[in-house]
Order: C-alpha cells, then structure tokens, then sequence
C-alpha cells in the first residue's frame, strides 16, 4: 500500500485537479455508476469532538474507500491544530486489500471548495459580478479562492457572526486583486452569488435577503439540526445538491422538508445539470440553490488521483501491508 502524509499533500494537489475530480464524481454520482454509503457521524462524547465516516464506491473510477476523522472544536486554541482532522483509506475494489493511506485534511477543504466552484460553473449567471460570503473561517478562504476562478467576479462583500475573522476573506481578495466591503446580511442582495460556510444551527440568511437570479451556495450545513438559511429560501429557488439522501437528512433542505414547505422530489442533483439532463438555470432571474452537504465519494475522487501524482513523483511511502 501507499502512504501519502499530510504534509505531502500541498505540493501533489492542485484547485484544477480537485475540480475536474469532484466534476466526474458528481456526474457519474448522478448516472448511477458511483454512489455514497450511508455517513456515520458520532458525538463521542470527548474534546466535543464529532467523529465518522463518509465512503462510497465509484465502478466508472475504481474508487473504493472511506474518509475516517471529524470535527475537534478545540484543536486550534488547545493545540495549534486546524479543528477539522480526517484520513482517506483507499481499498482495491477488486480484492479488497488497502490501497493507500492519504491526508486528508487540505484534499477536504479543497474537494469542498470544488463543490461550491462546480455549483458556480454550472447553475450561477454568466454575468455574475458580486460575491457574498456568509461566514469567515478556515473553509470560506478555500471556498472564496475557488469561486473567484469560475467567473469574472469585481467585487467581494462578506459577513461573519465573528466580525473579527472578516480579515480572511479581506485576504483573499486582496490576493484577487478585488475589493472588500463587509455588509450586514441586507447588504446580500447586491451579491450575484452567495456561498455560507459557517457552523450555524440557526437560519442566518432571510429569503428576501436574496435578489432574483442569485445562486446561492449553501455550504455549512452536513450534520442534523445544522442550518444557514431560512427555509422559505428552498421554497423560492430551485434547489439542487450532491447527494439527494444527504441534502434531505443533514443538509440544508432537511429544514423545509421537515416543515413540509418542499419534497425530495423538488431536490435535484447536480450531476445530472453537469450530464445535460437536467437544464440547471433556465433564467436569469431564478434563484438556484445548491446544498454542499459533502459526499465520501469527493474525498475518495481527490485522493485518488494525488496517489496516482505522488507515486508519479515518487513522493508516495510504498509499505508492504
Ligand atoms: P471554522 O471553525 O474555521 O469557522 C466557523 C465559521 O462559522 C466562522 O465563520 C464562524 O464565525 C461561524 N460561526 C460559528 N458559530 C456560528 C453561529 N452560531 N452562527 C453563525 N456563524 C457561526 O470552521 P470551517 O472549517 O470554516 O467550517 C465551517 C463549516 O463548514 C463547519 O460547520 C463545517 O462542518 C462545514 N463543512 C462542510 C463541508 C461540506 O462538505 N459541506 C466540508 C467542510 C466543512
């Protein structure tokens, strides 16, 4: 088997890569040949710390495997450490023997940058101008930095419960060589598309806080009774996501399914925009919804293909296992 450390993973991975990865995923996600098994996800009742796993098999990609790790809240002030820790392990699907042993903790920022990127290429407006970004931690600089790539973005504008941490999205603009302006949530409506990344319980953005031909990207919400946004906001758009059975569970559309406001038939995938078969954006004045709820098989595609650069560059640690 191969190991491929974290401290590899910088040097092997690139948003591009990560991109088209997550791309294919979603599209043969969406045509049946690849799919996610049921998340396990577990307060363990230590450090806060929320523990799991998400994997999935891909038959179009040979893609076996599972991302174990979670959420440690008190890892960067205790320790120093970024509070999201997870490993990818990849299985042979042919005989069931380990693989590789890949980081995973960069592959889960950038696969989950690509999934809001591979929403924006596909469902926001050509013409998309503004950026509004809901939240300002470790994942809004990642998710930012990705979606200034998919179109000719002129400004950036950004809210934060924690109004301190506004300087990481100041930082990334500035890096775009755009300006920043902090707004309150009502401010939204001059944004073309919206990502929200935060670790909200709560609906922080109002539906009519929301102007007509927005595509928002909802992307902090991947456990139960996690929310960013108001319910009324799926009623209005057209809403699509990854995974369907992950969108109505632990995703954002899992609050107004429970309210009864719309069904799973009214959650549709994005692969099946990306494979032509659904239309996605029919107007420039309908608002599209996607929920980034984040599926093992985007784990499973990013490291795949660093273990295939790594052993390339003959970076990867061949263990006879
Ligand atoms: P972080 O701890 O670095 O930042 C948390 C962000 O949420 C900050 O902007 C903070 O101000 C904000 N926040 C905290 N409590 C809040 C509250 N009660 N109301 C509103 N905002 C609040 O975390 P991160 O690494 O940036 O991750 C953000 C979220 O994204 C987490 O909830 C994480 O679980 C989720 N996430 C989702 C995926 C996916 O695939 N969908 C992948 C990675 C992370």
């Amino acid at each position: 088997m191969y190991i491929v450390p974290e401290k590899a993973i910088a040097d092997l991975v690139t948003r591009e890569a990560s991109f088209d990865a997550v791309e294919k995923v979603f599209a043969a996600m969406a045509a049946g040949d690849a799919y996610n098994f049921p998340v396990v996800r577990e307060a363990i009742g230590h450090e806060d710390a929320l523990y799991g796993f998400k994997g999935g098999f891909d038959r179009a990609g040979l893609t076996l495997g599972l991302k174990a790790g979670g959420y440690w809240p008190n890892n960067l002030e205790k320790r120093g450490l970024i509070n999201h820790q997870s490993t990818v392990f990849l299985f042979d699907p042919d005989t069931g023997k380990v693989k590789a042993m890949v980081g995973g903790n960069l592959l889960t920022a950038l696969r989950t940058a690509a999934a809001s990127s591979v929403s924006i290429k596909h469902l926001a407006r050509q013409d998309a101008k503004v950026i509004g970004m809901i939240g300002a931690g470790h994942q809004a600089k990642f998710q930012l930095r990705a979606a200034l790539e998919q179109r000719s973005f002129e400004k950036v504008i950004g809210w934060n419960l924690h109004p301190e941490m506004l300087p990481n999205l100041q930082e990334v603009a500035d890096e775009a060589g755009l300006p920043f302006e902090a707004v309150e949530l009502d401010g939204m409506r001059e944004a073309d598309v919206i990502i929200s990344i935060t670790s909200s319980f709560d609906a922080i953005l109002k539906a009519d806080q929301v102007s007509p031909g927005t595509h928002v990207a909802c992307m902090g919400t991947d456990t139960k009774g996690k929310q960013e946004v108001d319910p009324q906001l799926l009623v209005a758009a057209d809403v699509f996501t990854d995974e369907v059975a992950q969108s109505v569970s632990i995703g954002e559309a899992q609050h107004a399914i429970a309210q009864g406001l719309i069904q799973k038939g009214d959650v549709a995938q994005i692969g099946a925009v990306i494979n032509g078969i659904n239309p996605g954006r029919t107007s420039d004045d309908q608002i599209t919804l996607f929920d980034g709820t984040g599926v093992g098989l985007q784990d499973l595609a990013v490291a795949a293909s660093v273990v295939d650069v790594a052993v390339e560059k003959g970076i990867a640690i061949e263990v006879d296992f």
